[in-house]
């Protein structure tokens, strides 16, 4: 896929904070810089 070509540390289930646009691992459940959840940056708003 183009996206290993534009990004070579990404890793497949990696996802982008759609609150701050950090990257994170698959493995986080949280974002790294802004802790917000990965399911709730579907739906911002629980604040
Ligand atoms: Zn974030």
């Amino acid at each position: 896929m183009f996206l290993h070509f534009i990004r070579a540390k990404w890793r497949e289930g990696d996802w982008l904070c759609t609150n701050c646009s950090n990257h994170n691992y698959a493995s986080r459940a949280f974002c790294n810089r802004c802790k917000t959840a990965k399911e709730s940056s579907v739906h911002p708003g629980a604040l």
